[in-house]
């Protein structure tokens, strides 16, 4: 019980400055850019694409092992 005590204050006057870290927003009233599609894009959505259109980049890789259905 020396003067640890005073460190610790020094790290939670640093805690005022992290808590407003910037939030990355975009513009509102963004449209997905799928031909078509009108869906508006939330603006903390970072991808020109509504959620619907955006799943097919994230493909499920084929298992080459299970190709047969039959696994009763
Ligand atoms: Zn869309």
């Amino acid at each position: 019980m020396r003067g640890a005590l005073a460190d610790g204050g020094a790290i939670a006057g640093e805690r005022l400055v992290t808590w407003r870290r910037p939030v990355h927003t975009h513009s509102t009233g963004r449209t997905c850019s799928e031909p078509g599609c009108d869906t508006v894009l939330s603006i903390y959505n970072a991808t020109d694409r509504c959620s619907v259109h955006r799943t097919f980049v994230t493909i499920v890789p084929r298992n080459p092992g299970s190709a047969s259905a039959d696994n009763t």
